[in-house]
């Protein structure tokens, strides 16, 4: 066959089987964990206006300066101007945006989770992808229901380690930084400025614009060569201001006393504008180049950039298509067989054979149900290719003494077993 002209677009992908099947088991943990800390789901439009990201996650950030999908959405009427709209790039603005438009305050401290797919213009690679997926929760709500104590960041960090752990992850490392508030990021930011600008002219392109408009953000830069000069820049560290300092002495406490291990790590800034205090990623040894698994942190400025009320929060992104990467670098794929293939054999079987179908089903038994115009040979040679552990032959003999021919796949033994009989043999391990 000659190449397909229509193909899925650059930096997007589709998921088949048997891959699925380990997308389904990770969401299945993911939910279970989620559940029994209280986390309930929320969904937001994919794509919202462009106004909510600017404000939400930053001019100034790599997401919106370069990597959005954005387009005008035309009106019906010729005289509409139309409003600018953006597939969503990350689901913190959406759910802040969410929690204000719903005044979710009322709720006190609200504790959710969101599985979806983002999408960003990046360059796609092993791990990068243009629509890749995300699951990820927020806390947030007003001070007084307690969104803004230490204890919700150690709570998120110790919940993510239970998650990673439960699905078989092994080798993680939780990397944790404190970026202090707003004010403590001026002085930091000013620093920073006085700091590049003997050596900006020296770095990329990039650095050279961060450096005059956001500092901060050149810790985000990959170039090789800039980073003997950023290894040597102040640290925010230094700039924290005593209340942050003790909030992220607090996680810390807690982390330990949970038995949750962590490396501190100064340089980690994250890549959006509105984190405060609390930074982290964990990250993955087998991941390569884009090692980090997910990534989160404090967001207490948030709500009000986006004209809502104080509103402190905490939350994270897990890449679900690294996740899944990492799972496999470990595990093989979970293969979904079938238990049983059904084989009608001649004219009028189809009906018969589906009615067992139904019957086996009703029991939990997966069943594959197969087509009486094939011949027997077809059947067999069909079932063990889908992996099938019997095969069940429905003809005229069998319907009219009521006792079925049952086939191990894997062994080649044949029992007789009456229909009351058949889901008991076929749920019986070997
Ligand atoms: P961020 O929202 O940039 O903090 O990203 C959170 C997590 O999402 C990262 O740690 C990655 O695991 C994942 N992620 C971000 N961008 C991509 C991408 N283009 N393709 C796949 N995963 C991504």
């Amino acid at each position: 066959m000659t190449e397909p002209k229509i193909k899925a677009i650059r930096g997007t992908r589709d998921l088949l089987p048997p891959e699925t099947a380990l997308w389904n088991f990770v969401e299945a943990a993911v939910r279970d964990v989620f559940r029994v800390y209280n986390f309930q789901e929320i969904r937001t439009p994919i794509f919202e206006s462009t106004e909510l990201f600017a404000r939400g996650v930053g001019e100034e950030t790599d997401i919106v300066a370069k990597e959005m999908y954005t387009w005008v959405d035309r009106g019906r009427a010729e005289s509409d101007k139309g409003q600018s709209l953006t597939l969503r790039p990350e689901n913190t603005a959406g759910v802040v945006r969410a929690y204000i438009e719903h005044k979710l305050w009322e709720r006190g401290l609200n504790k959710l989770y969101y599985i979806g797919p983002q999408f960003r213009r990046e360059r796609p690679q092993k791990g990068r992808y243009r629509q890749f997926y995300q699951i990820g929760a927020e806390m947030i709500g007003p001070a007084t229901a307690g969104s803004e104590s230490p204890a919700r960041d150690a709570e998120i960090l110790e919940l993510l380690a239970t998650l990673l752990d439960r699905l078989g992850i092994k080798g993680w490392t939780l990397q944790l930084n404190s970026i202090g508030c707003a004010d403590d990021r001026a002085k930091y930011n000013e620093a920073l400025r006085q700091a590049l600008d003997p050596v900006k002219d020296k770095m990329c392109e990039d650095c050279q614009r961060r450096a005059a408009t956001n500092p901060l953000r050149v810790f985000d830069c990959k170039v090789p060569e800039d980073q003997p000069i950023i290894e040597k820049l102040p640290r925010i560290s230094q700039y924290l201001d005593e209340p942050c300092r003790q909030h992220f002495a607090a996680v810390k406490d807690i982390l330990k006393s949970v038995g949750v291990a962590f490396q501190e790590n100064d340089r980690l800034v994250r890549g959006l504008d509105y984190y405060t205090r609390t930074a982290f990623e964990f990250t993955h040894g087998a991941l390569g180049a884009q090692n980090a698994i997910l990534g989160g942190g404090r967001y207490d400025g948030l709500s009000e950039s986006l004209g809502g009320p104080p509103a402190p929060g905490i939350g994270f992104a897990i890449g679900e298509d690294r996740l899944v990467l990492a799972l496999q670098e470990s595990a093989g794929a979970v293969q979904s067989k079938p238990d049983v293939y059904i084989a009608p054999l001649g004219h009028g079987m189809d009906a018969h054979a589906a009615q067992l179908a139904r019957a086996l089903r009703h029991h939990d038994i997966v069943v594959e149900l197969g087509d009486e115009n094939f011949r027997m040979k077809k059947s067999l040679e069909t079932g063990s290719k889908l992996g099938a552990r019997f095969a069940l032959i429905v003809g005229e003999n069998e319907i009219r003494s009521g006792l079925f021919a049952l086939k191990n796949l894997e062994t080649g033994e044949q029992i007789s077993v009456p229909r009351a009989e058949l889901a008991a043999k076929i749920i019986q391990k070997p």
